[in-house]
């Protein structure tokens, strides 16, 4: 019974000091590529996480709520580089890193590239994907320039034109 009171006591005395002396307690990530420490960065787009290995190592992270959390990468369809989200006149979508040889984009859904709704394309046998025109939404091909074949947009779905007629 004594010790658990020594230990309360001592227990207490350090969540005092912690609470006077330690302002903004660090918790310390390593980075799983190289096992190094992470520290976090400011960038353009805010905070982030960085490999303190940097340029060595590349490792990077969102920071979401002070820790790491690995970015989820998503590969282009087309050839398979990873996809990078992009801002153009305040809309987001995703390009492809290997642009401008691969010129794919993909709509933006709530910050996932909307590569689920897959439909495909009769003309090449690739596949199509949402895009957002001037006119508003359309399909195009995945392969395009190489594959002009659009189709327009009816609510979410490429509209399939009927093949007689
Ligand atoms: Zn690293
Ligand atoms: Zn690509
Ligand atoms: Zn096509």
């Amino acid at each position: 019974m004594a010790g658990d009171r020594l230990t309360n006591k001592w227990e207490k005395e350090f969540l005092d000091q912690a609470e006077s002396k330690i302002g903004t307690p660090m918790t310390r990530y390593l980075c799983p590529k190289c096992k190094s420490e992470l520290t976090l960065k400011t960038g353009k787009k805010g905070e982030f996480w960085g490999c303190s290995e940097y340029p060595s190592c590349d490792y990077t992270a969102d920071n979401v709520d002070g820790r790491p959390v690995r970015k989820k990468r998503y590969l282009c369809p087309s050839c398979q580089n990873p996809l990078r989200r992009r801002e153009y006149k305040g809309e987001w979508f995703w390009g492809c890193t290997d642009y401008p040889k691969c010129k794919i984009t993909l709509q933006d859904e709530d910050g996932v590239p909307a590569t689920t709704k897959k439909y495909p394309c009769r003309a090449c046998g690739h596949y199509l994907v949402r895009k957002k025109g001037a006119k508003g939404h359309f399909w195009g091909c995945i392969k395009y320039p190489e594959c002009r074949n659009t189709l327009d947009d009816d609510r979410g779905l490429p509209k399939l034109r009927k093949s007689t007629k």
